[in-house]
């Protein structure tokens, strides 16, 4: 006579039970593979912050050395981006260099790597200092109006900016550049606190806070307009001539205007 085994058998109903240790493994194995995406999904954005830490947090900003100064930007939370974030990107250079480039917000690939300019732009960059017989690290530091990534490279919004801003005043003190090349109208309406097109910015020697300062198209964009490039190399050549100009670095950097 049929057992009950043997029925379960016939119907295709065994095993009826199973170990543990077989149900468990791939389930610790799933939830190691989902978690940390769960963990990155954006949050919602904070508000920032009250205006009397705000300017406590700059104050301590404005005394940070350059050794403290990457791990401050990697553990700010002042603004929402550090929800989204995969590495902050502080800037990266020669501590002592003569020329500061300034450029918008780090994309997909600065902000997976903690580099600015490390992209396509970042090439365009690279042979353009190449062809002026510089290169990032010697005598040229690279940062960034924004430190984090903005979500799907959107423009930095005034309440980023304005929480990134101590940032970048720290690393102007910091370096006392002989000059500043501002590339692309975030950078150049934040340092020259201005709304006016590059077009109209380019071509002459402005002034942020006593060092001189050069605007120039964003690489980003000269990619996407080829013969602007033309104007951009002008306007190296106007940074160039006003470097050798310089007296030298100053000594101080006068505060930032209220
Ligand atoms: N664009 C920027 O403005 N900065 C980067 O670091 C990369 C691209």
């Amino acid at each position: 006579m049929a057992t009950r085994d043997d029925i379960l058998v016939e119907l295709g109903l065994t095993p009826t039970w199973r170990r543990r240790e077989a149900v468990a493994a791939p389930l610790a194995r799933l939830v190691a593979d989902v978690a940390p995406q769960v963990l990155r999904e954006p949050r919602p954005a904070t508000s920032p912050p009250p205006a009397q830490d705000a300017e406590t947090r700059s104050a301590r900003i404005a005394s940070l050395s350059w050794d403290d100064f990457a791990a401050d930007v990697d553990a700010c939370t002042a603004c929402g981006l550090c929800r989204t974030r995969n590495k902050a990107v502080p800037g990266v250079g020669d501590t002592n260099a003569g020329w500061l480039f300034v450029g918008e917000a780090p994309g997909a690939e600065e902000d997976a790597r903690g580099e600015p300019f490390v992209g396509q732009a970042g090439r365009l960059l690279d042979n353009m200092l190449a062809a002026l017989g510089m290169a990032r690290g010697r005598n040229v530091y690279i940062a960034n109006v924004l430190k984090c990534r903005p979500p799907n490279n959107r423009a930095p919004e005034p309440s980023e900016s304005g929480a990134c801003r101590p940032y970048l005043e720290r690393q102007v003190e910091l370096l006392r550049p002989k000059l500043i090349v501002a590339l692309g109208k975030s950078a150049a309406s934040l340092l020259l606190d201005t709304d006016a097109t590059i077009a109209s910015l380019r071509g002459r020697v402005h002034q942020y806070r006593g060092v001189p300062l050069v605007v120039t198209y964003h690489p980003a964009y000269l990619l996407r307009n080829l013969p602007d490039k033309a104007k951009a190399w002008e306007d190296m050549l106007l940074a160039r001539r006003t470097v050798a100009t310089s007296v030298g670095k100053m000594t101080s950097i006068p505060p930032p205007v209220a």
